[in-house]
C-alpha cells in the first residue's frame, strides 16, 4: 500500500483541545507533538475541564466559556479527565455527547499481534454505539418501597440516524458487513423499532451485506471469533459494554480511540480513563489518544496527515518500541516512557510498517446525511390504561376482586401483573410479589375517552389505592402501541 502524500495547502482548522486529569496532561502533550510534527494543519483553542473544574464547584466540569469554544469550533480532541467521588457532579461526558448532539460512537478495535499480544489476531472489527437514547436518558424513579424504575428510550429518528451513519460508515471506509445487535425476543418494542430501522435502511445499502444477532448470543461469538465481524450497530448500553471487551479482546484498553460524531460537533477521545495510579510518572501509553486524533484528522479532511500518524505509530509499534503496558520481554526491543515514545514516532514519519497492514484511510471530512426523515402522523386512539399501584395488603386475587369493582363496562379490569407476570386472573401461587402492581383496564370496544381513563384513576384513589404512575395503552394505526400480556 503507498502512503497518501498529497498535502493539500488549506487553512487550518481550529480545534478545541482539553489536557484533562491524571495521564490527560502526559498523553495529550504527546500526542500534540507528534500531530505537529507530522504537519497537522490545525490550530488548536486549549480549555480546562474536569477535576479542577468540578472542585471550584461547578457541577458539569465545564465552564461556560469552555462551551464557547466548542460551539465556535465544532471539533473536540479530548483527554480522559477524573470525575471526584460523591454524588452532585455529573457526567461530562453524557453532557458533551447530550449538549453537543452527539448520537454516534464510533469505536475501531484492531489487533496488533504479534506486536502486542492477543488471542484474536485477525480481529479488526468497528463498534458503533448510539450514543444519546436507551437506559442513558438519565429518567429514574423510586416508584414504590420496594420498586425502582430506569425508563428505556429508544425513538424512530435516533434509530435512523444511528443505523444510516453505522452503514454510510461501512460504505465510506470500505467495509463489507454491518451486523445489529438487539435484544428484541424479549423488549419487543423498542429492540424491535431498532431491528425494524435496521432492516429498512440496510435496504438502500445493497452494496453492504448485514445481518443481526439477539446481544447475548452475538457478545458470545465477539468474545469467541471477534475476525468474524466487521462494523456492528446497537444501542447504547449493549454499544457501552462490549466496546471495551473488543478493545480488550485486541489487546490492551490502552490503545483503543473512539470518536463521538453529531451533525454538527464532533469529539475525539481515548476510550481509557484517567489512570490516576500512573498520573505524573511519564508512563501512560499515548496510543488510545493518538488513535482518537488520527481519527479526527481524518474527520476535518486531512487523511495524508492521519496516514503519515498511523504508518509511523506501526512502524514503532513494529520496532518493539512499547510503553510498559505493553511491554513483553521476548516481543518488546525497548521500554520507553509516554515523551519518548512520542518522539520515536516523530522519528518515524515518512516511514511505512512492514509487516502490519495500514488502515485505509479513505474518509474524506464528516459524512454528510440526511436528517430522519418526519413521518405523517398515524391514526392514535386511546384504548385503555395501565395504573401501577403500591399495594400490599394480599394475595393477587383479593387485589383483583377489590379493582373490578371500580372498573367500568367501559374500561374494565383486564389483567394483573407483578413484575411482568400474569398474577391475576389465574396466575400461579408460587409468583414472588413485590409491592408494585400493574392493573390493565382495558377497552372492549377498543376506543375510550380519556375522561373514562381520569375517571377510572379518580374512583381508585378514592378507594383508597395508592396510584404511583400510568401508562396510556394506544393503536397507532390500529396496531397496539404497548407490548401484551402473557400467560
Ligand atoms: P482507567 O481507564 O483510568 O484505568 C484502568 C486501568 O488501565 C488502570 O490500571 C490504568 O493504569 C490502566 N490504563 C488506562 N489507560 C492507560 C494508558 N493510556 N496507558 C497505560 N495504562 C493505562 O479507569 P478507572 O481507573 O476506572 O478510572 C479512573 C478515572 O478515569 C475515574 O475518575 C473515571 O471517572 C475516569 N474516566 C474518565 C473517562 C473519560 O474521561 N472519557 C473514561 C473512563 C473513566
Amino acid at each position: 500500500m503507498t502512503p497518501l502524500t498529497s498535502v493539500s495547502n488549506t487553512a487550518p482548522t481550529p480545534i478545541t483541545v482539553a489536557y484533562g486529569d491524571g495521564i490527560g496532561p502526559d498523553i495529550m502533550t504527546a500526542t500534540m507533538d507528534v500531530l505537529a510534527a507530522a504537519g497537522a494543519r490545525i490550530t488548536p483553542e486549549t480549555i480546562d475541564i474536569g477535576e479542577r473544574v468540578y472542585l471550584r464547584g461547578v457541577p458539569t466540569g465545564i465552564h461556560e466559556q469552555a462551551w464557547d469554544s466548542l460551539r465556535r469550533t465544532r471539533v473536540f480532541l479530548k483527554a480522559p479527565i477524573t470525575t471526584p467521588q460523591g454524588s452532585g457532579y455529573k457526567s461530562l461526558n453524557v453532557s458533551l455527547r447530550k449538549a453537543l448532539g452527539l448520537y454516534a460512537n464510533v469505536r475501531p478495535s484492531r489487533a496488533y499481534a504479534p506486536f502486542v499480544p492477543t488471542r484474536h489476531p485477525e480481529m479488526d472489527l468497528v463498534i458503533i454505539r448510539e450514543n444519546e437514547e436507551d437506559l442513558y436518558a438519565g429518567i429514574e424513579h423510586r416508584q414504590t418501597e420496594e420498586v425502582f424504575q430506569c425508563l428505556k428510550l429508544i425513538t424512530r429518528p435516533g434509530c435512523e440516524r444511528i443505523v444510516r451513519y453505522a452503514f454510510a460508515y461501512a460504505r465510506q471506509h470500505g467495509r463489507k458487513r454491518v451486523t445489529c445487535f438487539i435484544k428484541d425476543n424479549i423488549m419487543k418494542l423498542t429492540d424491535g423499532l431498532f431491528h425494524r430501522v435496521f432492516h429498512e435502511i440496510g435496504e438502500q445499502y445493497p452494496d453492504i451485506a448485514r445481518d443481526s444477532m439477539i446481544v447475548d448470543i452475538g457478545a458470545a461469538r465477539l468474545a469467541d471469533t471477534p475476525e468474524r465481524f466487521d462494523v456492528i450497530v446497537m444501542p447504547n448500553l449493549y454499544g457501552d459494554i462490549l466496546s471495551d471487551v473488543a478493545a480488550q479482546l485486541a489487546g490492551s484498553v490502552g490503545m483503543a480511540g473512539s470518536a463521538n460524531i453529531g451533525s454538527a460537533c464532533a469529539m475525539f477521545e481515548a476510550i481509557h480513563g484517567s489512570a490516576p495510579d500512573l498520573a505524573g510518572q511519564d508512563a501512560a501509553n499515548p496510543s488510545g489518544l493518538l488513535h482518537a486524533a488520527v481519527q479526527m484528522l481524518v474527520h476535518i479532511g486531512q487523511p495524508d496527515v492521519a496516514d503519515r500518524v498511523q504508518r509511523a505509530w506501526l512502524r514503532t509499534l513494529e520496532e518493539g518500541i512499547h510503553t510498559p503496558d505493553i511491554y513483553r520481554e521476548g516481543v518488546s526491543w525497548r521500554r520507553v516512557g509516554t515523551q519518548q515514545f512520542a518522539r520515536e514516532v516523530i522519528a518515524r514519519l515518512g516511514k511505512s510498517p512492514e509487516v502490519l497492514q495500514a488502515p485505509v484511510l479513505t474518509g474524506h471530512g464528516p459524512l454528510h446525511l440526511p436528517a430522519p426523515a418526519r413521518r405523517p402522523p398515524s391514526r392514535k386512539q386511546l384504548v385503555g390504561v395501565d395504573v401501577f399501584l403500591q399495594w400490599q395488603a394480599g394475595p393477587p386475587d383479593m387485589l383483583g376482586d377489590a379493582l373490578k369493582h371500580h372498573g367500568s363496562g367501559a374500561l374494565p379490569l383486564n389483567v394483573i401483573t407483578n413484575r411482568g407476570v400474569k398474577v391475576w386472573p389465574n396466575g400461579l401461587p408460587e409468583t414472588f410479589c413485590v409491592d408494585h402492581w400493574r392493573c390493565r383496564f382495558k377497552a372492549p370496544a377498543d376506543v375510550v375517552g380519556f375522561d373514562e381513563v381520569l375517571a377510572l384513576q379518580r374512583r381508585l384513589h378514592g378507594a383508597g389505592f395508592d396510584v404511583v404512575k400510568t401508562e396510556n395503552l394506544y393503536n397507532f394505526d390500529g396496531e397496539p402501541g404497548y407490548a401484551s400480556v402473557h400467560g
